[in-house]
């Protein structure tokens, strides 16, 4: 047997995919979030130091003072202690501090971060002590001389701490998985989970068991559909096996009678010796009730043999439509003599559908022998055929007791008989397999009828027909 695929595995691996592509994009936001948040706060430290120096900057008799004395933090004293400015006036360095220990700052390598709004620039470097940094450097006209002030911070206390905090998110990546994995096998299971109940149920389901119904009312949508369509069909399989049983009832009754006829003449005629002529007459008697058994049994195997070849594989084959409709009226001519119908016919010349010869004529005989059966004495039928728009349509029109509108949707159902054709032999099969024959050719049957005036069905086949 092949692999099967499992919906619930599908839905576990997307459901996890998915859960740890989010985990992943939402742990990178939230690192990128506090990265940023701490630069920034440097930043600002940054730029507050560069006020300072700005403002320990002075003019006085026309020369440039750097109050050095009034920096107070420690820092920018302490050698290679990752805090530094330098002042240049006009290209050469007025100013360092002492934690530069002599040296110049190198920002020959430096990186522009980003520009400040009041003209200053940040930048990332390495500082005296191969320390990466974080500079702040703003240029401008001082005293009307150029100036450029540098302040830098050490970025190594900002970068542990966000390494530890890329550490911390890292640690907890196990346990998020573990979750999302949780979470997914929850969801997948859950979801799945009416399906189990649906095909418990259908397991559960008998012949015995064909009236209960399944819950439509579902917190799933897809489920409750899937519930509704299950109930339709056992709508459908309920009311086959109902008419199933209606007819094997009927069939009992239908036999019943002409077997207690036989009963009763062997009963009288045994009873005493009795002339040759009462012998036969008893006789013929018995062999018309058993001719009409014949018939009824003939009639259902006819009904099951039909449904066995409709559910065949046979090709269909060019067909003359003119042959089905001539030898369908020969079956029925010595019926409608019997019941003084007269056949009338207005048929197109060759006609062709694609399909199975003793199918189709078995379908138009039987519609003809209902329009015979149902019909008064003297009435008519008339059969008309022709060719119209790429179809063949037959009509078969009669002026017998017609059908109530009511009865109307009901008459191709199997097994079902009208009420005022109880008295008439049939076996309730004959539409119903004509609706099937006429539907395994790519066709469609309708009827119009006016009870007491006649009926008219008409049936349309493909010309040029499918290929089936
Ligand atoms: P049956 O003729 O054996 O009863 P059918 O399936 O051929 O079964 O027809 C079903 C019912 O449809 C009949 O019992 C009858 O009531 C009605 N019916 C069919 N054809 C006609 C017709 N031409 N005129 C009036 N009623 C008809």
């Amino acid at each position: 047997m092949p692999r099967r695929k499992s919906i619930a595995s599908r839905l576990f691996l997307w459901l996890f995919l998915t859960g740890l592509a989010a985990l992943a994009a939402g742990g990178a936001v939230l690192y990128l979030e506090v990265r940023s948040l701490v630069l920034s706060s440097l930043d600002h430290t940054l730029e507050s130091d560069l006020e300072i120096f700005s403002g320990l900057l002075h003019e006085e008799d026309g020369e440039l003072e750097f109050e050095y004395e009034e920096v107070t933090s420690g820092n920018f004293n302490l050698p290679r202690s990752g805090h530094y400015y330098e002042i240049v006036v006009e290209g050469e360095l007025f100013a360092s501090s002492p934690s530069l220990a002599g040296e110049r700052l190198d920002l020959s390598s430096a990186h522009l971060e980003k520009e400040g709004e009041t003209g200053e620039r940040i930048l990332t470097a390495r500082g005296a002590a191969g320390e990466p940094i974080r500079v702040v450097e703003r240029a401008g006209i001082f005293a009307g001389r150029a100036t450029t002030i540098v302040v830098a911070h050490s970025l190594e206390e900002s970068l542990e701490v966000l390494r530890r905090f890329r550490n911390f998110l890292l640690a907890l990546g196990p346990a998020g998985i573990l979750l999302v994995a949780l979470v997914g096998l929850l969801i997948s299971r859950r979801s799945l989970r009416p399906l189990e109940l649906f095909s418990e149920t259908v397991r559960r389901t008998t012949e015995r068991t064909l009236d209960q119904r399944m819950e439509t009312d579902n917190e799933y949508r897809e489920f409750a559909a899937l519930a509704a369509s299950f109930n339709a069909m056992l709508d459908r399989l309920q009311s086959s096996f109902q008419a199933q049983e209606e007819l094997l009832s009927d069939v009992s009754h239908e036999l019943k009678t002409p077997l207690s006829v036989i009963r009763s003449h062997c009963d009288v005629y045994l009873q005493k010796a009795r002339g040759a002529e009462e012998y036969v007459e008893a006789l013929e008697a018995i062999r018309e009730s058993a001719d009409q058994m014949a018939l009824k049994i003939r009639r259902l195997l006819g009904a099951a043999q039909t449904e066995a070849d409709l559910a065949g594989t046979e090709t269909l084959r060019a067909v003359s439509l003119n042959d089905c409709l001539r030898k369908a009226r020969l079956l029925v001519e010595p019926l409608a003599r019997d019941r003084k119908v007269s056949l009338s016919e207005e048929i197109a010349p060759d006609l062709i559908v694609l399909g199975r010869e003793e199918r189709l004529t078995e379908a138009f005989a039987n519609l003809m022998e209902n329009a015979v059966k149902y019909n008064v004495e003297e009435g008519k039928v008339e059969i008309a055929a022709d060719r119209r728009e790429g179809q063949v349509r037959v009509r078969i029109e009669d002026t017998g007791c017609g059908i109530a509108p009511e009865e109307i949707p009901r008459i191709f159902e199997r097994f079902y008989r009208g009420d005022k054709s109880r008295e008439k032999e049939g076996a309730g099969l004959g539409l119903g397999i004509v609706k099937a024959i006429i539907e395994l050719h790519g066709g469609t049957i309708e009827v119009e009828s006016r009870p007491g005036r006649g009926s008219s069905f008409t049936i349309t086949l493909p010309s040029p027909p499918p290929v089936v």
